[in-house]
């Protein structure tokens, strides 16, 4: 019997510790909030949490600070049946951190990282663990770590040829080495501008929808051209994704999931693209094809801005699929 597939995320992970107000405070003033949530993210466990949510087992590979947060995080995933038996503590630094305030009328915010534990993670992290990396079909990394820990996770993982998927977020300048390990990238609209260095108007720029879309598979094919050998998803926020698998790039509207859910519009974007990311190394297992992985991951993340929350709201497997047909 052919061995169950596995994903194995390479990334950050953060405790984020929202208070709610009536409004942001000014600067040296003091004021009350409302309410008061702890949530837990970082893109590393959120797109590893999106990926065993939809049924692959999944590694993470991570770094956390030995405090009460590290111990909630990693009790959170568990609860998810991720795999963090490689993640590793720093002594010194705390769990990473975002401490964010939110206005309540307006859900404006302030937010300020602490990057702790995740700037520690260091690429004798990832070797030591590196079988992690070897026993998976597919690796998904984003940029939320040191950029020499993603350069050794690929560098491992090109040893056995298991597929690298790049979500470069937040934008790094990356390098050739980076770039020609890579099998899949997945950059945001904003992302492929700083990847091309250049600005692609928005829609307000064009006569109609269908000639923003045609200036965007524009800029692909540019960028294809550029890194020879490399497939790409763009993300567009609620106008869907486009993909191009090497040959002929296609464009897929944003799902929208009006016929089957009451509430038909976004009513919160937070972690969309973690999901994108998680679902579409899914649907790479799942149909061996980037065309049908990428409609998944649409849906996917289609669902997930339907409802409030990061990890809370990604859709199980089943919600995909019921939607899928
Ligand atoms: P990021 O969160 O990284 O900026 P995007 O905003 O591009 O990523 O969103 C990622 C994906 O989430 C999109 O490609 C789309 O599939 C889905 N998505 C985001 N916003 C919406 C929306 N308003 N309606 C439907 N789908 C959305």
């Amino acid at each position: 019997m052919e061995p169950e597939k596995t994903i194995c995320v390479v990334g950050s992970l953060n405790v984020d510790l929202v208070a709610t107000a009536s409004r942001i405070p000014a600067r040296g003033e003091t004021i009350l909030a409302s309410s008061f949530a702890i949530r837990f993210g970082g893109k590393g466990a959120n797109q590893a949490v999106a990926c065993r949510i939809l049924g692959i087992q999944t590694n993470l590979l991570a770094k956390i600070g030995n405090d009460d947060y590290g111990r909630q995080a990693m009790e959170r995933l568990a609860d998810y049946s991720v795999n963090t038996s490689m993640v590793t503590k720093a002594e010194l630094e705390p769990t990473g951190l975002a401490l964010i305030v939110v206005e309540d009328e307006t859900g404006e915010n302030i937010i300020t990282v602490v990057s702790g534990a995740n700037v520690r993670f260091s690429s004798e992290d990832v070797l030591r663990h590196r079988f992690a990396i070897l026993s998976c079909s597919i690796c998904l990394l984003q940029l939320e770590i040191p950029l020499d820990t993603v350069r050794k996770t690929i560098e491992i993982a090109k040893r056995e040829n298991v597929k690298v998927i790049l979500n470069p977020a937040p934008f790094q300048l990356l390098d050739d080495k980076i770039l020609s390990g890579i099998d899949i990238l997945v950059p945001n609209k904003l992302e492929l501008e700083s990847l091309l260095d250049l600005h692609i108007p928005d829609s307000k720029c064009y006569s109609n929808d269908e000639s923003e879309i045609g200036a965007m598979l524009h800029v692909v094919d540019r960028l294809q051209r550029k890194f020879q050998n490399l497939a790409l998803v763009i993300t567009l926020g609620k106008r869907g994704c486009i993909v191009c698998p090497q040959i002929e790039s296609k464009h897929f509207e944003a799902f929208l999931i009006e016929p089957y859910i009451s509430t038909p519009h976004a009513v919160d974007t937070t972690g969309a693209g973690d999901c994108f990311c998680g679902a579409l190394a899914v649907g790479l297992i799942e149909y061996g094809n980037l065309l049908e992985a990428a409609r998944f991951a649409n849906i996917a993340a289609g669902i997930s801005v339907t409802r409030q929350g990061t990890q809370e709201s990604y859709p199980s497997r089943e919600q995909v699929e019921y939607l899928l047909t």
